[in-house]
Order: structure tokens, then sequence, then C-alpha cells
């Protein structure tokens, strides 16, 4: 054993040139042979034979080569370890030289680090190859050195060895075992075969001529190998195409040979262009569009045009990886869908995936389509290079399933909110928050941690809103209903208070009750139907205001047709005080009376108006003091009147006030209290209802003083405001009759001031009608409602006495008398001396009226005649008493 000499170099060199030499041309016949038989074509037999001489015989010679650099002089199994590493490397070497020009080289490679890769590669299969040849070698030594079971185990590991180079090269074991064994084998029978020429283990002459004898021989074997393999395949191929189609006929003549050949490469032709035309109609008119995925080079090759509405063109479209991702497919599934294709590629497994996406048909047009990918080519270390696939156009399925995603989404993302919760069937009330979507976080800004709170609820929703629901599962419960509804109110985070709605159902069992169900918010659906209640409201109201509008008037016509037949002011206040009820059937009231010195008296009340006070000053009153009806709402809006109060820090109800006037003059007042609190807005038509009213009142009012004021004028007298002489004349014989029908006695007195000519003329008339005017006044103040106090005419006074005998009459009249000649009249600030008065006093029971003045009349006559100061009662003479007067008696005398 020595080292390499230059002999060693020159046969390494020689190798080499030789090896490469093979790879190049095993290279250009792999290329016609191998791939045509790849594609089902049909290769010649001549091809097939120089492939597998090329193939055999490289092999061969590449080997006898590196047995002839390991200068085989001794048996290889005491090879020192120095030898063996540099024949390993050698054959290591001359193999990477071989397969590196060999066709396992990816022509679609265009990365360096691929050629990295591919060194990597043809250097583990180098070295494989030369175990696999060292091994090989040893099993052939001789009997005496190496032992059958020794051999044996020799020939496993050869074949172990093969096996595994083959699973390197093809990636596939079942492949890699089967044919890592068949060459193994043949490996060794070769070498078994050649070690009949015994020249083979005394190559230490290195006869070139024994290699290229023996080279003959072992590319025999390589023929028989590599035809087996490749010959295997294309009997595959022309076993298909025998099924498909008939043999044509051979005859023994060539002529007609010919022409068959001749004729059935035509139908073949022929037969080419229907299938190519009918592929490209298919093509055309199919919602399928094919293409391929050159992984390397990062383009797609689609098959016809892009447009996937627009029938496909013959042309093939490249396009780059990144603009179709960006430009090609829609947003959504672009970005998602680019990273799952790099990462399933970078992955290097099975890549045989499907998809669903949107790709541009036109500007803003997009059709769904399902694309299916699958790899066709691998490198050598299983990464994927080519990739081919199709898009089948499913808009229409698409937006279906767009349809169905958007209602998934319902659920998961969108306005219901899905429950389920637990109960105590006794209490109703929730014990377990089962299931609530997470939608809620979305809808109502609370986290699901927090809806799984109860105690949060209290916040939510309102106690009054949850007891409605309780109510609504017991009512449930207890009349055997499984399904409740309910609206109520929900505070979202925000704070804002929606109404939603419960649609639930409810299942009870031992252990309590469960409902389940979805919540939807009909917030805005709740406020038009608030605002259509709202509206509803408002019409009726409308109409009942008109309706009440008419009834008011028919009221307020009544009401002025019954004050212009009333007489006095308390007829006047009954009437409106009922007219007041009629209008504000719900509110109390309280009718005031103009009094003297602008004082007001409450003369009626009705319902309970306590508030109103019972006397007050007209400055009390802001409808009297402007002449025009008040309305009170609240402290804080509205004026309040001082003869209205309140129980201390409350204030009262609103009110109105409306004013009496009749010409300018107040004559009373009217007040009306609501029955409840009101607003502004409802307090307004009222006030303007009490305006109308009071107008109504104040024309009947001043109808009412006027009229009165003629029928003052017709029957009273002016100075005295007693009833004058006409009224008196119709009204006693009318008083007589009455009484008579009552059975009763009606008095007369004829009252005359006495000497008062002689008054007059003493203290001056102006005197003497004051004398007159207090008279007038004494006997009003002293006589009883029903009786009539009458001026006959000057100094000349008359009492009619309706139901009084003669015996209280005088009682009555005496205590005039005295008490006018008791009276001190002032006049300009001096006092006035006394006047007396005579008096004829007559009683009748349904006698004449002119007979009764008659009697009355002598009767004061002779009180006159008999010294004045006296009450007549009969005419008998009775002696002159003394008067109470001094002047008076002076006068007399
Ligand atoms: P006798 O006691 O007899 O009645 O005496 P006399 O002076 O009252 O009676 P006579 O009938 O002579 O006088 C009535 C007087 O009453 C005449 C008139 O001056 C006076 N008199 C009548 N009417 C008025 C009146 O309206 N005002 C005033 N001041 N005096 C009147
Ligand atoms: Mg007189
Ligand atoms: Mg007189």
């Amino acid at each position: 054993m020595g080292g390499l000499i230059p002999m060693d170099v020159g046969l390494l060199l020689a190798a080499g040139v030789l090896s490469l030499l093979w790879g190049v041309t095993l290279r250009a016949c792999w290329q016609h042979t191998y791939q045509r038989l790849q594609r089902g074509e049909v290769v010649s037999w001549g091809w097939l034979l120089a492939c597998a001489l090329v193939l055999g015989f490289g092999l061969w010679s590449a080997m006898l080569a590196c047995l002839g650099a390991l200068q085989l002089d001794n048996i290889p199994l005491v090879l020192p370890p120095g030898s063996l590493i540099k024949s390993l490397l050698i054959v290591a070497g001359l193999h990477a030289l071989v397969f590196g020009v060999a066709p396992f080289m990816p022509p679609e490679s265009k990365r360096r680090s691929a050629i990295a890769v591919l060194l990597a590669m043809v250097s583990t299969i180098g070295a494989a190859l030369s175990m696999q040849y060292m091994i090989g070698s040893l099993h052939l030594a001789p009997p005496g050195h190496l032992g059958w079971p020794g051999r044996i185990g020799l020939l496993i590991l050869c074949l172990s060895a093969s096996a595994l180079n083959y699973r390197q090269i093809g990636n596939r074991w079942r492949g890699g075992l089967v044919s890592g064994a068949f060459y193994g084998l043949v490996l060794v029978l070769c070498l078994q075969l050649t070690s009949w020429a015994r020249p083979i283990y005394y190559i230490g002459g290195r006869d070139a001529l024994t290699i290229s004898w023996l080279a003959i021989p072992l590319a025999m074997a390589g023929l028989i190998s590599m035809s087996t393999l490749l010959g295997s395949t294309w009997l595959q191929r022309l076993k298909m195409r025998l099924s498909s189609r008939p043999l044509p006929v051979v005859t023994p003549d060539t002529g007609e040979v010919e022409a068959l050949a001749e004729a059935t490469a035509r139908e073949m032709v022929e037969d080419r262009k229907r299938r190519d035309a009918l592929y490209d109609r298919v093509l055309r008119h199919s919602a399928v569009r094919f293409w391929g995925f050159d992984v390397l080079g990062r383009q797609f090759q689609f098959r016809g045009d892009l447009s996937l509405n627009e029938p496909l063109s013959a042309t093939d479209v490249v396009i780059n990886t990144e603009e179709w991702f960006e430009a090609h497919l829609h947003p959504e599934e672009a970005e998602p869908l680019q990273k799952q294709v790099l990462a399933q590629l970078a992955a290097k497994g099975s890549f045989d995936c499907m998809h669903r996406l949107r790709a541009r048909a036109q500007e803003d047009v997009w059709r769904w389509v399902i694309a299916r990918a699958t790899v066709v080519r691998r490198d050598a270390m299983g990464q994927p290079t080519y990739v081919v696939g199709t898009h089948i156009d499913v808009t229409e399925h698409g937006e279906l399933q767009a349809a169905l995603d958007r209602d998934s989404r319902l659920f998961s993302d969108g306005p219901i909110v899905m429950i389920r919760w637990r109960f105590d069937i006794e209490t109703v009330r929730a014990t377990d928050l089962g299931f609530i979507s997470p939608n809620i976080e979305k809808l109502w800004g609370y986290n699901l941690d927090e809806m799984h709170q109860f105690s949060n609820w209290e916040n939510i929703i309102d106690a009054s809103d949850m007891q409605g629901i309780g109510k609504k599962v017991q009512d449930a419960l207890s009349s055997g209903l499984s399904e409740i509804s309910h609206e109520f109110r929900v505070r979202l985070k925000d704070g804002r208070l929606l109404w939603h709605s419960l649609f639930a159902r409810i299942e009870a069992d031992d252990d309590g009750g469960a409902i389940s169900g979805f919540i939807v918010d009909i917030d805005s659906f709740k406020r038009v139907e608030q605002r259509s209640q709202e509206q509803a409201r408002q019409l009726e109201e409308l109409i009942e205001e008109l309706q009440r509008a008419k009834e008011e008037t028919v009221i307020l016509r009544e009401s002025s047709e019954f004050l212009n037949s009333a007489e006095t002011l308390d007829e006047a206040f009954n009437i409106i005080s009922r007219a007041a009820y009629a209008i504000f059937p719900s509110w109390s009231g309280a009718l005031a009376s103009s009094q003297d010195n602008d004082r007001l008296k409450l003369v009626g009340r009705w319902g309970e108006a306590q508030e109103f006070n019972t006397e007050f000053s007209s400055g009390d009153c802001w409808a009297l003091r402007r002449g025009r009806a008040h309305h009170f709402v609240d402290e804080r809006i509205s004026l309040r009147c001082r003869h209205v109060h309140a129980a201390t820090g409350e204030q009262p109800r609103p009110y109105l006030c409306i004013p009496m006037s009749a010409n300018g003059e107040n004559v009373g007042s009217l007040h009306l209290m609501a029955s409840r609190s009101l607003n502004k807005d409802q307090m307004l038509p009222l006030a303007q209802r009490a305006n109308r009213l009071g107008e109504t009142l104040k024309l009947a009012l001043s109808n009412l003083r006027l009229r009165a004021g003629l029928r003052e004028q017709a029957t009273h007298d002016a100075l005295t405001g007693l009833y004058n002489r006409r009224f008196m004349n119709d009204r006693l014989p009318v008083e007589i009759k009455r009484c008579a029908r009552d059975g009763e006695q009606l008095a007369l007195a004829m009252i005359d001031v006495d000497n008062f000519k002689h008054f007059n003329d003493q203290h001056g008339h102006d005197a003497g009608d004051a004398v007159l005017r207090a008279l007038g006044e004494l006997l009003r103040q002293r006589v009883r409602v029903y009786d009539l106090a009458c001026r006959y005419g000057g100094e000349e006074l008359a009492l009619i006495m309706p139901g009084c005998g003669m015996e209280h009459a005088e009682i009555k009249l005496e205590a005039i008398r005295s008490e006018v000649a008791a009276m001190t009249l002032m006049f300009n600030g001096m006092p006035l001396p006394p006047v007396t008065i005579s008096v004829g006093l007559a009683e009748t029971q349904g006698g004449e009226a002119e007979a009764l003045l008659k009697t009355a009349d002598e009767r004061l006559y002779h009180a006159k005649r008999t010294g004045r100061n006296r009450i007549v009662t009969r005419l008998e003479h009775r002696p002159p008493e003394p008067g109470p007067s001094t002047e008076a008696g002076a006068l007399n005398a």
C-alpha cells in the first residue's frame, strides 16, 4: 500500500473526464428518454439502449476507476484507515461529479442555496455508493478470508446501503428499497461474475486492457438493470395506450405498413387536434380556470386570461406572486391566504389544499372562487417547486355562504344577545348565569366577568323590571306555559338606558329552573311606539278639548242667558258658580263678593278649596289687580296671590283667579283650585278657558248691573235709598194678598217728620236732606228683610210689615221713634238738633190697600194733632204725652 502516485492522479483525472462525459451524455439521453416516458410518450428502442449503455458503462467505469485507485493488491478488509478514508473520498468526489451534472439536478433551480443543497446531496449519495462498492468488494473476498455468514452479513449491509441510498435519491422508502435492493443485487452478482476472471484481484499492474475487457460484461449488466427499469415504465404506458385505442393490423406488406403508419399518424394528429379543441372549448366555457404556481420563480401561470366572467383566451397569463395576492384577490382573503400558503410551502409536507376566496373579475367586481392546489414537483429536499391548481367560480354559492355567515355572525357578533340562566323555582331568583353571548361586551359594554356577577345586574337592570321578569316567570310556571316575553330597560356601561325585549323558554327540572332565550334591542322601536302613543294621546286630548270647548260654549251661552235674567248679584253668583263647576268639573272653587272699601268676602265655596282666604282685599289678588284671569302653576314660574295660603314649606296646588267686574267695577271674583299638580303646558289651555269665562261673566255682569241700576231708579228713592211711592203702591196690594193667603196680618206705618219745614228753615235744606238720609238708613237697618221701607213723599215715610200684627208693629215703631228722637247727626262738623217723628199705624188682613193707607194717614194726622212725636194706633183721643226731646217739645209749643 502506498500514497497516491502521479499514475493514480492520471487515472483519477481520466476517470473524472470519463464521468463528466458520461454525465453529459446521460443527461441528454435522460432528457430525451425519461421525460418522454414520464409524459407517456413512446421512446424508441435505440434511445433506450443508448440510455442504458451510457448509464451502465458510466457507472461501471467509475467503479473500476475507483477500484484501480484503491490499488487493490491486498484484501480491502485489512486496509488501513487512511487508505479507506482516501478511497471513500475519491469515490464520493467522483460521484459528486457524476451526479452534479446528472439529471437529478433540478433544472428549475435558480437559487444559489439549491446548489449547496445539491452538493450536500450528491456527496451523501456518492459516499453511500462508495460504501456500497466497498462492501460489495469485501463480499468477494476469498472464502479463506471470509466465511459464508460473513458474506451474507456483508450482502445484507450492501443491500441496506443501497436501499438507504435510493431512499435518499427518490425520497420514497418503497422505491428506495426496491431499486436499492435490485441495484445492490445486480452489483453483487456482477462482481461475482467478474470474480471468475482472476485478474481483477491482481490489478496491481493496472492493465488498462483488462479493465476495458471487464467493462464490457459490466456494461451489459448495467444495460440489463437500466433496460428493465425503463422498459417496465414504457410497457406500462404502452399498455394504457393499447387499452384506449386498437392497434392497427400490421400485414407483412411493407407498403401497406407504411401507408397504415401514415394514416395512423394523421389520425393521431387529427385526434390530437380534436382533443385540443374540445379541451379548449371546455376551458373557455367552464367556470374552471387552471393555473400553475412556480414556487421558486414566484409566478402564477394561468391557462387563459384572468377575467373569470369572460371566456378564456388561448394565451397563458403570467403574474408575479405579490401582484396576484395584492391586485387580484380580495383584501379580506388575500393576506391570511398568502401567509397560509407560504407557511405550507415552508412546511414541506403535503400541500393539497382548498380555499374559498374572492378574485377580481373587473375593477369593482369580485367573484367567489374555490381554489384547489396540489404540488406536482418538489426539489431533492422535498420542497415544493411547482404547484398546480384550479379556480372554480362559485359566486352564487359564495353569496349564499356569505349570507349564511352573516346569519351565524348575528349570534356571535350581531345585535342579539343569547342568554341562559338558572333560577330557584321557589323564589324565582337567578342562581347561576350559565351562558351569555360574548357580543354583550360590544352591545352593552360589560365584559363577561361583570355579567357573571349577579350583584352587577342590579345596576344593569332596574329592580322593578327585574321583578317584572320574575313575575312573568312565576305566572308562566303556575299556568304551565313554557314561553315568556318581557320588555325591560337595560342600563349600558356608558349610562344609556335602552329598551330591550326578552324572548325565552322556561324549563324546570329537579335541580330548579332554567331560562334560555335571547334579548333584542327594541329601543328605537319602543321610542317610535311611545311617540305614536303620545301622538295618539295628543290627538285624543285635542278631540276632548274640542268637545269640551263645544260643551263649554253651550254652558257659557246658557249661563249668559241665565245671567241676563238674573235680578240680583246673589242670583248671578249662583249662576256663575254652577257654570264654573260645569266647565272645571274636577276643580274646587270659591266665589268672592266685593264688600265696601275694596274688601272681598267668600260667599260660596265648593270642593276642597280651603286654600282661599275667606276675606281679603282686592290688592291681594293678581286677577283683581290686573282685571284679567290669573293662573298659578308653581312658585318658580308663577306669582302667587296673597289670598291663597298653603301649609308651611309647601306651595298651593295650581289655581286660577277670575275677576268679575261690571262696568269697570269689581263685583267679586271667582277662584278655582286644581285637584292635582299640573305643568305649564297643561295649565295654559285651562287659563284660556278661565279667561273666556271671565269675559263672559264681565259682559253678563255689566248687563246685570245696568238692569239693576234701571230697576233701582224705577223703584227706589235716590235720597234715602228706600223704595219709592210707586213701588209701594204696586207692592202693597200684593203683599196684603200674600199675607191674607197665609192667614197673616200686615201692618202699615205712616211716618212723618215733625215740624220739618221749620227744621229746614233753621238748619238749611242740605241738613234736612242729611236727616232724611239718616232716617232711611236707620229704617233699613232696623226692619226685617221682608219688611218694605218706602219714602212716601217729602218728609213722609212708610213701612210695610207683612206677617206682623199691631202689637209687634207698635213695639218696633216705638223703638224706632225713640231712637230717632235720641239721634244726633253731625253736619259740616256741627251737631244737629234731634228730630222727632209721628207715626200712624194700621193693620189689615186681606183688606184694601187704599183703605189701609187711609186709616194709617188718619192716625198720623191724629198723632200730629195730639202733639206729635208719638204713635197712634186707633182714632181715640189720647192726652198728649210729653216728648223725649225738649227741643221738639219747644217746637211743638
Ligand atoms: P208738621 O209737623 O205738621 O208736619 O209740620 P211740617 O212743617 O213738617 O209740615 P209741612 O207739611 O208744612 O212742611 C213740610 C216740609 O217738609 C216742607 C218742606 O220744606 C219740607 N220738605 C219736604 N220735602 C223735603 C225734602 O226733600 N228736603 C227737605 N230738606 N225738606 C223737605
Ligand atoms: Mg208732612
Ligand atoms: Mg211734617
